[in-house]
């Protein structure tokens, strides 16, 4: 078999970079996959009840890139939705990231009025601040309150997450989610938020549907590779895993999903609820709050981070710490050298914390380089 490109993975990184070779340069693209579905991490179907599940942990897709927005919307009609999340601390529900409201639920009312007077004359109203940030201020009020969000929000659930002490993460693990000064309860500030009607893997199908791209599920790519034909690859699998593992094993994050369906129709206040605190869980997605379904049953979702450990389960985050950056660079630096054949994208080709978006804009820019 004969091909221009060989693209090894499906997911979003593999469809887009597949998309774009195939209709911009007219050139073929046999797209590999070692799993038996498209849409890699943002895998979604219908469980036995009809609701759309996230299979790899719950996908809203957010972003302030028009660009970004009117590629996959040649793909997809949007369900317009925004993401809310709420922590449970302290016996309360409180809005995530936290905002002006949550400092109110979380301290006593004089306390929270100090706090949040302070931060308002120190930070600009609307203001996100990255907790780490906060924890630095050389005011003492400011101190003691990011110290108690920090202990009651980021450290446990960071922990549990990680698996590491949340000192070791990178500060832009924490900056995520930083602390709002606003009364805005939405996790995202981004221009579009919405999920795909009918799904990513539906939009992921759209993207590869086209009469030079051909799609080999439940393929490895090594086994692929010695049968066919190519001049030029796309890797978005494991950085490391392509070269063999040469330098040693980078560490990614696995979750275990378990999932439940209840008969009733609705479980919980918000489309997620983290559990900083309590249980072996970080959060709890109900999906039919994410893809507006209607149904007299819901499906939940409960999420148990765990090691990677290849060939057992799926790595589905780079682990973001520092003692991992020059490991990266002696497999970066051998990417470098055979760049003019082979190509590294995506959250593991990459070894990034890329939300959905900026996977796509790292693809559509690459391809636009070629
Ligand atoms: N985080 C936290 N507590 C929360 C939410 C987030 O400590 O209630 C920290 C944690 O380290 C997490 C990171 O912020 O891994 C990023 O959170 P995000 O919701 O962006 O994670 P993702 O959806 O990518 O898993």
């Amino acid at each position: 078999m004969k091909t221009e490109w060989l693209v090894v993975g499906a997911g979003l990184t593999g469809a887009t970079l597949a998309e774009q070779i195939a209709t911009r340069r007219g050139e073929s693209v046999l797209v590999v996959d070692q799993r038996n579905h498209v849409a890699g991490n943002a895998f979604d179907e219908e469980d036995e009840c009809g609701i759309t599940v996230h299979r790899y942990g719950p996908h809203i897709f957010h972003t302030n890139s028009r660009v970004v927005w009117d590629y996959l919307s040649k793909f997809t009609e949007w369900h317009s939705y925004r993401h809310h999340v709420l922590g449970s601390i302290d016996g309360e529900y409180v809005p995530l990231p936290v905002n002006l409201n949550s400092i109110e639920k979380l301290f006593p009312k004089q306390m929270s009025q100090r706090y949040i007077e302070k931060l308002l004359n120190t930070y600009c109203n609307g203001e996100r601040v990255p907790i780490l940030q906060l924890m630095e201020s050389s005011d003492s009020d400011i101190r003691a309150f990011a110290e108690s969000v920090y202990q009651r929000v980021f450290e446990q659930y960071s922990l549990k997450q990680w698996g590491v002490e949340p000192e070791q993460l990178l500060p832009s693990v924490t900056a995520r989610v930083p602390v709002s000064l606003s009364r805005d309860d939405g996790y995202f500030q981004d221009t579009y938020q919405a999920i795909p009607v009918g799904g990513y893997t539906a939009m992921v199908n759209n993207m590869l549907d086209h009469p030079n791209i051909e799609v080999m599920l439940g393929a490895e790519w090594e086994e692929i590779q010695s049968r066919v034909e190519y001049k030029r690859l796309v890797f978005t699998g494991s950085i490391d895993q392509y070269f063999g593992y040469k330098f040693g094993r980078l560490p990614y994050r696995s979750i275990d999903f378990k999932y439940q369906t209840l008969p009733i129709s609705r479980f919980q206040k918000a489309g997620v609820v983290n559990y900083p605190n309590d249980h072996d869980y970080t959060r709890v997605t109900e999906f039919t709050q994410l893809t507006g379904q209607s149904s007299t049953s819901t499906t939940l979702l409960y999420e148990y981070p765990v090691q990677h450990e290849p060939g057992m389960n799926t790595p589905c985050y780079p682990m973001p710490i520092r003692e991992n950056r020059s490991l990266l660079r002696r497999y970066k630096d051998e990417a470098e050298k055979i760049s003019e054949s082979v190509l590294f994208a995506g959250r593991l080709g990459d070894y990034m914390y890329y939300n959905m978006d900026q996977v796509v804009a790292r693809a559509l820019k690459l391809a636009s380089t070629l």
